[in-house]
């Protein structure tokens, strides 16, 4: 007997964001993004937490389409700065997603603070289904912050997030960034609570 495809949408307009999304899920769903689902909101990310914003988004899609939705919030934990950008990563300079201003602000704030400026990139992934629990795991991935950007690739704070592997996140190929990532880890996460449901 064949199992067709659960039919999953991934709340999000950060074209980059899809991509990784795409890229981790495979083929396991039929995924869906927002804008091939007719979904055309900004949705007001007014939580706390990573994991609030995380439901707020994911709720938001399924109850606008009647169906299973996957959402991160995400992103960067600077231990010198007690926490910052965190849940305010994407507009930290006071404009969301002007990457090279927030870039530039954090770098600013930095200033003076010696290596290594320990920072880690946190994802929250929140899976939601009609009739069932919400399923709502964080991913993590530990670096530290360098004092000059690094790397033509990713997106956001990538070419001054230094990883485990001694680059930054925009010197590494998308395979293996997708291999280490807190995206990956926070799906791997929710993908193995959905399992054991079954
Ligand atoms: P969100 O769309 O509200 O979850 O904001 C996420 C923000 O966190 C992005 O705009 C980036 O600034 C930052 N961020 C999250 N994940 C990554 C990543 O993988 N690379 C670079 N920046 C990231």
């Amino acid at each position: 007997m064949t199992h067709s495809k659960m039919r999953l949408i991934v709340a999000s307009n950060n074209s980059n964001k899809l991509r990784e999304f795409h890229e981790i899920l495979g083929e396991r769903f039929d995924n869906v993004s927002m804008h091939e689902a007719g979904i055309d909101a900004d949705i007001e990310e007014n939580g706390t937490t990573f994991e609030e914003n995380a439901l707020i988004k994911a709720n938001y899609v399924m109850n606008a389409c009647h169906c299973a939705a996957i959402a991160d919030d995400s992103g960067l934990e600077v231990d010198a700065l007690g926490g910052a950008p965190g849940v305010y990563s994407a507009r930290y300079c006071g404009r969301h997603g002007d990457d090279d201003a927030n870039n530039a602000l954090l770098l600013r704030n930095l200033e003076g603070i010696p290596a290594p400026r320990k920072a880690r990139y946190v994802a929250a992934i929140a899976l939601v289904r009609s009739g069932h629990a919400p399923i709502v795991c964080r991913g993590t991935c530990e670096g530290e912050i360098l004092t000059e950007g690094r790397g033509n690739g990713g997106f956001g704070y990538d070419p001054l997030f230094l990883c485990e592997t001694g680059k930054t996140f925009a010197e590494i190929s998308p395979e293996v960034k997708n291999a280490i990532s807190h995206r990956k880890r926070g799906i791997e996460a929710v993908l193995h609570a959905l399992e054991a449901e079954q």
